[in-house]
């Protein structure tokens, strides 16, 4: 038998290759507009027709190249960028693997023009499917210009595998966000036929994130922008994190490193940490982070799209991230627990006989450890009737992790306060405002803080029932004429799993016949009237939370009594009263959210308020 194995033809070959660089036409996109980048342009013009299947256009001002690179470029692992294997270890470009163009040419029909400064006339190649059709001189620019038609013309199978115009052109977005994000010195334009997507000038790093995505609504994003800096012999880092009520279910978050998009979900992790308590658990925050490293600290070769990247210092760089993202987040005094103060509120002119002025007397309690293991037990005004006991409750402020603005104090600047300043500045507040019987409003050093009187008791009923349950502490009420809760048979089944948490806040069940109970005892926070359909939510919510495990029980069960029980909106509360759920919500684990992450409190800025007068 003759022997079966032959070399590929160069036009197979490539096409095989192609399909790894290649996959669709943001793929061309992104190479096509690199090359740019590393040939120093400071102008990219882009096109694209049809999503990019019929034409994608990338138009620059860089350096362009000779009659003899113009034609070397398309041939496989041709590359200007390194030469030895030891340059892998320090590339400062985006190419280096020499398989673009030749990977593009190899399944579309590619025309490319390019000139240099020193040449007087450019080069004009022709190439289709490997096959070089034409290259003549010609008149052109300096720099580069690039047609890609027919992505996929000769590979059916391909070009059917190719998404909707929407999802192809969203992957194009996304490649140009990209590269346009950490190339914010170079102006880009993108159009779609002869609508203008993008017009975007040289500009800082902030500006450019605007441009991009504040298109309609550039005020949120001048708004939510904190940056970051932080420099250290291992990692520079630079860029903007977004406040965190501005998080939302998929946030824009971008990591570059030495000018090239990374995807990192451990670095992810380390800036989602630092937002811990602030954002909901389903919420991520938007971040725009750049990283600068020593390139032999990284190795960029790991995948064939090179979007993940290995580090050296992995976990010290991880630390670093956090912290830095922790530092702007508190230096901006996103976290107002600690901005109470009677900046620009009203001096009530006092007459003061000379008298009756006694010189300042010290009155201090020389035994006052406010690190010792005291309670601090908070003025109680009418609250009785909506807390039960709650006020019996007290907050043990060394220990409390609750007092505590949601991240360690001590990270946020050496003047942060101790517990007990808080504590007078919170006391020392001006004056609250009710809005509609439902927005407690008050003011605080860096504008008007709003929260919403009902999800903010929410939260503070929730903390207290989880803790409860927890501790076994709920106190209860007797019920005269215990109501019959009646089940079927797998309701009781899940009912019986959540006796033992309602018992420890208060309730008590005696069981009757088959799947009947009465409802001797309630929780004392909890009204009576409503008792039984309370029950029956949470037997349905343990049903779902028994499939969920991220979910827990206890949770569950505290939500719906919290949501049972908390305020009403549209319920009038005294001055008193609105100081002290003020002073609650401030102990919580999470004064931003409730916990089914709705926001409680939000900020009117000190320069919002002035921008209007
Ligand atoms: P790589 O970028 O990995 O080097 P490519 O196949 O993308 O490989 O490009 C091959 C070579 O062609 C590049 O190394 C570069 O020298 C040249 N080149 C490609 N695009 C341009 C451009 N827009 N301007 C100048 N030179 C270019
Ligand atoms: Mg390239």
């Amino acid at each position: 038998m003759s022997d079966i194995i032959h070399l590929l033809t160069d036009s197979v070959a490539n096409q095989i290759a192609a399909g790894e660089v290649i996959q669709r036409p943001a793929s061309v996109l992104k190479e096509l507009v690199e090359n740019a980048i590393d040939a120093g342009a400071t102008l990219i013009q882009i096109l694209i027709k049809d999503a990019g299947r019929t034409l994608i256009q990338v138009v620059d001002n860089g350096k362009g190249m000779s009659e003899t690179d113009a034609r070397m470029a398309f041939e496989r692992h041709a590359t200007s960028k390194i030469k030895s294997a030891d340059d892998l270890f320090s590339i400062r470009t985006m190419g280096f693997r020499g398989e673009a163009l030749a990977s593009i040419a190899a399944v579309a029909q590619v025309e490319m023009r390019t000139r240099r400064t020193e040449d007087e006339l450019g080069v004009v190649v022709e190439i289709a499917g490997t096959r070089v059709f034409k290259q003549e001189s010609v008149q052109c620019d300096t720099g580069t210009s690039f047609q890609v038609k027919n992505l996929f013309f000769n590979v059916p199978a391909r070009r059917r595998f190719l998404k909707s115009d929407n999802v192809e052109k969203s992957h194009i977005f996304t490649e140009f966000y990209r590269v346009a994000l950490v190339n914010s010195n170079i102006t880009f334009s993108l159009f779609d036929g002869d609508e203008e997507i993008f017009q975007l000038p040289a500009s800082n790093i902030k500006v450019r994130i605007e441009n991009i995505f504040g298109k309609n609504a550039k005020k949120r994003w001048q708004q939510q922008l904190l940056s970051i800096e932080t420099s250290t012999n291992l990692v520079n880092l630079v860029g903007y994190v977004g406040k965190p009520e501005y998080s939302q279910k998929s946030g824009s978050q971008y990591f570059f490193v030495n000018g090239r998009y990374m995807r990192h979900p451990y670095f992810h992790k380390a800036v989602l940490l630092a937002y811990n308590q602030m954002i909901q658990a389903s919420e991520s925050p938007n971040y725009f982070i750049f990283l600068e490293v020593d390139p032999q600290t990284i190795d960029i070769n790991i995948h064939p799209t090179k979007t993940e990247i290995k580090f050296e210092n992995e976990q010290a760089i991880w630390s670093i991230l956090s912290s830095a993202v922790k530092e702007a987040l508190g230096k901006f005094n996103v976290v107002p627990s600690i901005d109470f103060d009677q900046e620009g509120s009203i001096d009530i002119p006092i007459e003061v006989s000379a008298e009756n002025v006694r010189p300042p007397q010290s009155n201090f309690n020389p035994s006052y450890n406010p690190f010792g293991t005291t309670s601090y037990k908070r003025p109680v005004f009418d609250w009785e009737d909506l807390y039960g006991e709650f006020e019996k409750k007290v907050i043990p402020i060394e220990s409390s992790p609750t007092w505590q603005p949601t991240f360690d104090s001590t990270e946020i600047s050496s003047d942060s306060m101790s517990g007990q300043q808080e504590i007078d500045m919170l006391e020392s507040r001006a004056e609250n405002f009710q809005y509609k019987n439902r927005y407690i409003i008050t003011g605080i050093k860096s504008g008007l803080l709003m929260i919403d009187q009902k999800r903010a008791h929410t939260r503070i009923l929730f903390d207290l029932f989880l803790s409860q349950i927890q501790n076994s502490k709920g106190m209860s009420q007797q019920v005269l004429f215990p109501e019959m809760l009646e089940l079927s048979d797998e309701d009781s089944l899940f009912f019986e799993h959540i006796i033992p948490d309602l018992r420890n806040t208060g309730f008590e069940f005696e069981a009757m016949e088959k799947n009947t109970f009465s409802v001797k005892g309630i929780s004392s926070l909890v009204s009576a009237s409503s008792v039984i359909d309370l029950l029956l939510e949470m037997i349905e919510n343990a049903k779902t939370t028994a499939s969920d495990p991220a979910n827990s029980l206890q949770e569950s069960i505290s939500l719906s009594l919290a949501k049972s029980t908390a305020l009403k909106s549209g319920q009038r509360l005294t001055n008193e009263e609105m100081s002290d759920l003020i002073d609650r919500l401030y102990a919580c684990t999470n004064h931003n959210f409730t916990p089914d992450g709705k926001l409680i409190m939000t900020i009117i800025g000190q320069d919002e308020i002035e921008k209007r007068f």
